[in-house]
């Protein structure tokens, strides 16, 4: 069976031809630039349509009937100047590929978790300055960029261990540490140019190494923020800022082996999150002890163990260690994060041929 594909891009229209109608069993349509300031009421009756590519016009937003689209699958308004999405988004059910580059959005509707099927999300070249948690329900999610959104400083751990995600991109943000939950199976990371990072986590080692030696020395930062938790790396006098969330540490090796009653809490609750997402659950959040631990867990964990075949989640507390490469000239600190003493013993033994160990100290800054 042939599909109808229309190659209308750049004949400078207007509006989308009326001609359109005239195709039997439309399914891809290009109308790259062209000079189109809104997506007209009578496309959105045909349904057939599964691909619609409208980069470089001037829509400057999307119809909230637009899952009338039933069918659509691919869509791309990059280079458009679309300041927000209607929260209906969220409907558009069998969209895989969504590309909104290039616009005026400050801000996404948390409905865009509800796309199950999506796989690719551009959202580069925007002014935005968070992402929402529920970015983390789209399970198919397999590329994310965000780069060139000068005003994101945070990836929420939940969104950096999507399942099938395999590429991040961010670069040019505004990123204050690297977010360490990432999926073991993530096969692209760029993250560069964000120049207040003071150290990266162990988990970015494979796709380092040239950038990250040659990156820009790191911008001195004043954040002070309960939710931080800085510690002094002594061998460069390096301050460097934890994940998000963090509250406790201990060094490796360490007996200091207890366990809170705050990270049992925690991790009992995130039992039984697993069967009903927590943000869903009004009996459980009714339970939980304060907001406070509630907002640690809705942002997931802080971290993962570094530990490969480990990999649990962190919260608040963690086993800490800097290291450096043996021999390496570079400046770059690594960071690993593990769930135990015995995790990080057992890391030590395989990679201390590799890497020593960086002493560090707590710090108030
Ligand atoms: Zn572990």
């Amino acid at each position: 069976m042939n599909k109808t594909t229309l190659h209308w891009s750049y004949l400078n229209f207007k509006d989308v031809p009326m001609d359109l109608y005239l195709y039997e069993d439309l399914e891809e349509v290009y109308l790259k630039e062209n000079f189109i300031t809104t997506i007209p009421k009578w496309l959105l009756n045909v349904t057939t349509l599964k691909f619609i590519h409208l980069a470089g016009n001037n829509l400057n937003a999307l119809p909230e009937e637009m899952y009338l689209l039933e069918n659509l699958e691919f869509l791309d308004v990059s280079n458009n100047q679309i300041r927000e999405l209607p929260k209906t988004i969220g409907l558009m059910d069998r969209l895989q590929r969504f590309n909104v580059s290039g616009n005026e959005l400050t801000e996404l509707p948390a409905e865009i978790g509800a796309l199950k099927q999506l796989e690719e999300l551009n959202l580069s070249k925007n002014h935005l300055k968070r992402l929402p948690i529920q970015l983390s329900e789209c399970q198919r999610l397999h590329e994310l960029n965000l780069s060139d959104n000068v005003n994101i400083w945070h990836i929420p751990e939940r969104i950096s261990y999507l399942p099938s995600l395999q590429s991040l991109s961010a670069d040019r943000c505004a990123l204050i540490y690297l977010p360490v939950a990432l999926s073991k199976f993530l096969n692209h990371v760029r993250i560069f140019h964000n120049t207040s990072i003071t150290h990266v986590p162990m988990i970015y080692e494979k796709f380092f190494q040239t950038f990250y030696d040659n990156r820009s020395k790191a911008t001195p930062m004043s954040v002070s923020h309960d939710s931080f938790f800085w510690v002094l790396e002594k061998e460069t006098n390096t301050s460097l800022l934890l994940p998000f969330g963090t509250r406790r540490i201990f060094s490796v090796p360490s007996l200091d082996n207890q366990v809170t009653l705050y990270d049992d809490c925690i991790r009992a609750v995130q039992y039984l999150g697993r069967f009903m997402p927590l943000w869903e659950n009004v009996a459980l959040k009714q339970m939980l002890p304060e907001k406070y631990i509630y907002d640690h867990i809705v942002n997931g964990p802080t971290a993962r163990c570094t530990m490969f075949n480990c990999s649990n989640p962190l919260y608040t507390t963690y086993y800490f260690m800097a290291v450096k490469r043996r021999g390496s000239t570079s400046k770059q600190i690594f960071t690993c994060y593990f769930c135990s003493n015995h995790c990080a013993n057992l890391w030590l033994m395989d990679n201390g041929k590799k890497y020593y160990q960086l002493d560090w100290e707590v710090c108030d800054l």
